[in-house]
C-alpha cells in the first residue's frame, strides 16, 4: 500500500489525506499544534489556541465552489460542519429587493455556502479525518528535515520521508507540503540540496477583525467585500449566531495601525453606514490583527526539469492569494483534487513524469487564479499609496477600469449582481462571466460617472481623525 506523508493539518492538508485514503492510499497526517486545539466543543465556544495557523483569529468564508467541492468529495465533512452549528448562507441574500436586483432567484443556490468561524470548520473537518479508515493524524509533531534517496532519481535530490523534532524517520512513497504559507520547506530542500523558486510580493495587507454574537443575526451588507478609500471592510457570518467584520489596510499604511485597539477601531467601523450596526452586537473577540499577509508563489519544476521528486506542496505550501478574497481553502481543495487526480492517472512509480504532470496540471488550473490576485493586489496597492499621498491614482490597465466598474454598479443590474457573484464565489473566471457574455461593455456604460466606491464610507481624513480619537 502506498505510504504518503502530510505535513500539516490544516484544512488543505485534512482534506488531501481524506481524498488521498479513499483511493486507497495509507496516510500520515503531522502536525505541530497540539491535539487540544482541535477540541469542537472549545471551538464552538471560541476557545481556540493554534500557534500555527496566524490567520486562526480571522475572517474565513468557505468560498461556494470550495463548498460544492466538499459535498461532491466529502459530504460528510459538511454534515459535521452544519453539525457544528454552520450556517446556510447565500452570498448574495444581502443584495435581494436592493437596487434593481429583485428578488431571490431558484438559481441563486448556486451562491449558498455554510458559514463558519475558521477554528469550526478545521474542528468539523479534523473529527472526519481523524475518523477516516487509513489514516492516522499525530498531533504535537513538528517536521524538521527531508530524507532523501540520491540514487532514485539521479542528479535530482528523491524524497522518501520525514524527520521529525523528537528525532524520529518516518519513510514515505510519498512527501506532501500542506504546512500553509509559512512552509519551512524551501530551507529544509535547500538542506538537501534543492532550490524551488519562490516569487513573493514586496507588501501585503493587514487585517483587524473583531467576532460578534446576537440571537438575531444582523442584516448583513450586499456583498461581504467593499472597498472605501484606503481600508476594505469584510463583514461575514459565522456559525452558531456569531459574526465578523473585519478592516483590511495596506501593510504599509502605519497610521492605521491604530485600529489594532479596539475603542478606534469601533470609531472606525461606524463610519461605515454598511457595516457600522454590526459592531453592537456583544463582542466576543478582541480585535485580532495580523499582517505578514503577502502573496507567495513557489514552484518546483525550473526549465522544465523538476529541481525534487517524491515531494509536493498543496494549499498554501504552494502558493497564497491575497486573502481578502476568500480563495485560499478553495484553491488549495482544488489543489489537493489536482494532486489526488494526477496521481490517479499517473501514479507514482515514474517519479520524474508526477512531478512534471502535477507541475503542469497547477500551472494550467491555478496559477491563473493567482496571477490574476496578484495584479489586483498590484493596482490596489498603487490606488490606496496614492490615496495616502492625497492623489488619485491613474493607470490605463482595462482589467483593473472593469473591476472598479463592476464593484461599482453591480446592484444596478442584475444580470451584472449574478455575474459579479460567479467571479467572487470562484463558480466562474471573468473570461467566462463577464468578456464572453458581452457584459463587460453594459457595465462600463453604467459606470460612467457612477461614484468611485459602491458604499459610503469616510475620507481618508476622517478614518484618520477617528481612530486617533
Ligand atoms: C487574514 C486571513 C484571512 C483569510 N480568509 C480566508 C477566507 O475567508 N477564505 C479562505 O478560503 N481562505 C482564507 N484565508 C486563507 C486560508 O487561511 C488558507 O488558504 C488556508 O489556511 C490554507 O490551508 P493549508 O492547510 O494549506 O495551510 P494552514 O491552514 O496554514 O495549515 C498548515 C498546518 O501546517 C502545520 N505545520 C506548519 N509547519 C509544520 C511543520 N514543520 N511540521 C508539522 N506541521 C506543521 C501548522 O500547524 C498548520 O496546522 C485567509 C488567510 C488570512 C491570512
Amino acid at each position: 500500500m502506498t505510504h504518503a506523508v502530510i505535513v500539516g493539518a490544516g484544512p488543505v492538508g485534512m482534506v488531501t489525506a481524506m481524498l488521498l485514503a479513499a483511493d486507497g492510499y495509507r496516510v500520515s497526517v503531522l502536525d505541530r499544534d497540539p491535539a487540544e486545539s482541535r477540541d469542537a466543543s472549545a471551538s464552538v465556544r471560541g476557545h481556540w489556541r493554534r500557534p500555527g495557523v496566524g490567520q486562526f483569529g480571522h475572517t474565513h468564508v468557505l468560498l461556494p465552489a470550495g463548498l460544492a467541492h466538499l459535498k461532491r468529495e466529502l459530504p460528510n465533512a459538511v454534515a459535521r460542519l452544519t453539525e457544528l452549528g454552520g450556517r446556510r448562507h447565500n452570498m448574495i441574500s444581502g443584495a435581494w429587493n436592493v437596487g434593481a436586483v429583485g428578488d431571490r432567484e431558484p438559481a441563486d443556490d448556486r451562491f449558498d455556502t455554510i458559514a463558519a468561524r475558521r477554528p469550526v470548520l478545521e474542528a468539523a473537518l479534523f473529527a472526519e479525518v481523524s475518523r477516516t479508515p487509513g489514516v492516522s493524524v499525530r498531533c504535537g509533531i513538528r517536521v524538521t528535515g527531508l530524507l532523501t534517496d540520491d540514487g532514485r532519481t539521479p542528479g535530482t535530490p528523491h524524497v522518501t520521508g520525514v524527520l521529525t523534532d523528537d528525532g524520529e524517520q518516518i519513510e514515505a512513497d510519498l512527501v506532501i507540503d500542506a504546512s500553509g504559507r509559512n512552509s519551512r520547506l524551501l530551507a529544509l530542500l535547500h538542506d538537501v540540496g534543492a532550490t524551488p523558486i519562490e516569487r513573493r510580493a514586496q507588501v501585503g495587507f493587514r487585517y483587524y477583525t473583531r467576532y460578534f454574537r446576537s440571537d438575531v443575526l444582523p442584516t448583513l451588507p450586499t456583498w461581504p467585500l467593499t472597498h472605501h478609500e484606503s481600508v476594505s471592510v469584510i463583514a461575514l457570518p459565522g456559525d452558531n449566531d456569531t459574526w465578523s467584520v473585519t478592516l483590511v489596510t495596506s501593510g504599509r499604511d502605519q497610521d492605521l495601525r491604530l485600529l489594532s485597539s479596539p475603542d478606534a477601531w469601533h470609531r472606525a467601523v461606524a463610519l461605515f453606514p454598511n457595516v457600522a450596526h454590526l459592531a453592537e452586537g456583544e463582542p466576543i473577540s478582541g480585535v485580532n490583527a495580523m499582517g505578514g499577509t503577502e502573496s507567495k508563489f513557489r514552484r518546483f519544476v525550473v526549465d522544465g526539469k523538476p529541481i525534487v521528486t517524491g515531494l509536493f506542496a498543496v494549499g498554501d505550501a504552494w502558493a497564497t492569494t491575497n486573502p481578502q478574497f476568500g480563495k485560499g481553502m478553495t484553491v488549495g481543495f482544488a489543489h489537493a483534487a489536482l494532486l489526488r487526480d494526477t496521481l490517479r492517472v499517473t501514479g507514482s512509480d515514474d517519479p520524474i513524469d508526477l512531478a512534471l504532470q502535477f507541475n503542469a496540471v497547477s500551472e494550467a488550473s491555478l496559477t491563473p487564479v493567482w496571477e490574476e490576485t496578484a495584479l489586483w493586489d498590484s493596482h490596489r496597492f498603487a490606488e490606496i499609496d496614492a490615496e495616502m499621498r492625497g492623489e488619485a491614482y491613474v493607470t490605463d490597465d482595462p482589467a483593473w477600469h472593469l473591476d472598479v466598474a463592476v464593484n461599482a454598479i453591480h446592484l444596478l443590474d442584475p444580470e451584472i449582481l449574478r455575474a459579479h457573484a460567479d467571479v467572487g464565489c470562484m463558480l466562474a473566471g471573468v473570461d467566462e462571466a463577464v468578456l464572453k457574455t458581452g457584459l463587460a461593455e453594459r457595465i462600463l456604460s453604467l459606470a460612467t460617472g457612477a461614484p468611485r466606491y459602491a458604499e459610503p464610507g469616510p475620507t481618508r481624513r476622517e478614518l484618520l481623525a477617528a481612530t486617533t480619537g
